[in-house]
């Protein structure tokens, strides 16, 4: 492969942020963005200094008072309006997800989709922001909960979701009354920048959504800024670790979702052609490059894991692999050279270790990009719990078969792993199905479903190290993380009337 860095790109077109209801260009340092399907460099994004995080704070924090004082019906107007824009706009957004990440259009389709769900969930704003009252709490006295905006709260998302990610955070955040600073991924900023065009077209007053491009300096402004209440994360486990820690310590509340290593468990009686196919689009989709993935198969006995590993090896054999922009092709691109390299070196690695490599992607090349980050996808066959390919998190189309005897074995080892993100189990017995998702130690579960990402209904999120905070993003979690309850009790005594002073602590009866 030639080398894929590039020495004088001063002529890209840069990418700069989005503040107060514009896009702003800014000075600083800047890095490269690459198209992973050519590995060459087609835009450079500008990484924020201090001069540009402090005008995106400054807006956010001007912009809040009236925001959060707007009725929550009319703040849903403006998420209507910004869904129908978004799917206005669907085909470009798909295209700047796949000139930046690499994934196929369909997948981009499929991101931006889950996205606008959770817009639609925002919505609701009005009933989900409805309180709770008691009437006759006490002798005249009624008391209720209502669920107040937090204030500036900021969202750092990675490079593998650029719209779906931050749709997560946004959406129910800014219905909620709050203003956002987004920090997506240096990787793959566009889409950001072009979603913020959307919201203020969408009628989103100046300074409520803002976007602020960078990398661990600018998520330093974040961390330390006083007006920043709340911070969302999503991201690899040891930056998510950082953050809670650093946020958490600084006194904001803070949600960070980490990384991931997700087991399906394929029972002696499942659907062998049904949980194949699963598998392939969950370890191999999106070039494996997400934190659902299926990365580890448990087989429980030899018959199935023979099966399965054959049906496996000529399916990969025949994954379609090539740019993005190919409808036809079923994976594309890694998104840098440095992942490139870190698939690479795990598969060398896994073969050092004694696992069985059936199906090899190493070296692949596509004809007409053979400078694109492409590896093909590898199955390794007698993964045991020791290897560096069992324990890390690949994050590429390398796929695991551990066999076990029984389930038993197979839920102790997915409980002993250090992530418990996702998992599945493949069978037709609903006994075994049920006991499974009751007692495993995993945030997301599926039942003969290997991608159990959550609908916009409900929450997201992960156990174990691959969540640090107490609630899930989306969903009823997110409103809860996105609003301060306040708690009133209120009494208007008969008029006229003098009450004695009461030393006793009042209670309901009195
Ligand atoms: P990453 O941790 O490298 O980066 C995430 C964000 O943190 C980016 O915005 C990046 O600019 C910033 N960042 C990077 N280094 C930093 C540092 N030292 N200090 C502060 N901020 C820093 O993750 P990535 O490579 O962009 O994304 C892949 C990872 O994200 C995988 O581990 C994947 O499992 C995880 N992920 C998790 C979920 C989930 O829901 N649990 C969802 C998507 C991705």
């Amino acid at each position: 492969m030639n080398s894929r860095k590039s020495t004088d790109n001063q002529d890209k077109p840069l990418v700069g942020h989005f503040i107060n209801g514009s896009e702003v260009v800014g000075d600083g340092r800047t890095t490269d963005i690459f198209n992973p399907a050519d590995g060459r460099v087609s835009k450079r994004v500008v990484l924020a200094g201090e001069d540009v995080y402090q005008a995106a704070a400054r807006a956010s924090a001007k912009a809040f008072p009236a925001w959060r004082t707007t009725p929550p019906q009319k703040r849903a107007q403006v998420m209507f309006r910004f869904k129908r824009l978004l799917e206005e706009h669907s085909d470009h957004i798909c295209e700047l997800i796949t000139s930046e990440h690499g994934k196929v259009l369909d997948d981009a389709r499929g991101e931006l989709t889950r996205g606008i769900e959770v817009v639609e969930y925002a919505c609701g704003v009005s009933e989900l922001l409805k309180g709770e009252f008691s009437k006759n709490a006490g002798p005249d006295i009624d008391s209720w909960s209502e669920f107040q905006p937090l204030g500036v709260v900021a969202g750092i998302t990675p490079f593998n979701f650029p719209v779906m990610v931050p749709m997560w955070m946004f959406p129910l955040a800014i219905v909620c009354g709050n203003t956002f600073i987004l920090k997506p991924s240096e990787r793959d900023p566009s889409a950001s920048i072009f979603i913020a065009g959307l919201l203020s077209e969408a009628g989103l007053p100046d300074g409520v959504f803002n976007v602020v491009n960078g990398d661990k300096e600018t998520v330093d402004f974040i961390l330390h800024d006083k007006r920043i209440q709340a911070v969302s994360f999503v991201g690899s486990t040891p930056i998510a670790e950082d953050i809670y820690r650093k946020g958490t310590s600084s006194g904001k509340r803070v949600q960070a979702l980490g990384g991931a290593k997700n087991h399906a468990v394929i029972m002696p009686d499942a659907d062998l052609e049904n949980a194949v196919n699963a598998l392939m689009g969950a370890a191999y989709g999106s070039c494996g490059e997400r934190c659902m993935a299926i990365s580890v198969a448990v087989c429980v006995g030899d018959e199935i894991s023979d099966k399965v590993v054959a049906s496996l090896k000529d399916r990969i054999k025949n994954l379609r692999i090539g740019p993005g922009t190919d409808i036809s092709n079923d994976m594309g691109p890694l998104i840098t050279q440095e992942a490139y390299t870190r698939i690479h070196r795990y598969v060398e690695k896994g073969i050092q270790q004694g696992a069985d490599l059936v199906v090899d992607g190493r070296n692949y090349q596509v004809l007409g990009y053979e400078d694109g980050f492409f590896v093909g996808g590898s199955l390794f066959d007698k993964v045991t719990q020791e290897m560096d390919i069992y324990t890390d998190e690949i994050f590429g189309p390398v796929l695991c078969i551990v066999r076990v005897d029984s389930l038993g074995e197979a839920m102790r080892l997915i409980d002993k792993h250090e992530y418990g993100n996702g998992t599945c189990i493949f069978t037709r017995d609903g006994g075994t199905a049920r006991y499974f998702a009751d007692n495993i130690q995993v945030g997301m579960v599926g039942v003969n479903v290997a991608l159990p990402v959550p609908v916009a209904s409900q929450s997201f999120g992960g156990w174990k190290r691959s969540l640090f905070g107490d609630l899930y993003v989306y969903g009823p979690d997110a409103v809860r993380f996105y609003t301060r309850r306040k708690t009133m009790t209120q009494r208007w005594p008969e008029q006229n009337k003098t009450e004695k002073a009461r030393f006793a602590f009042p209670s309901a009866g009195s």
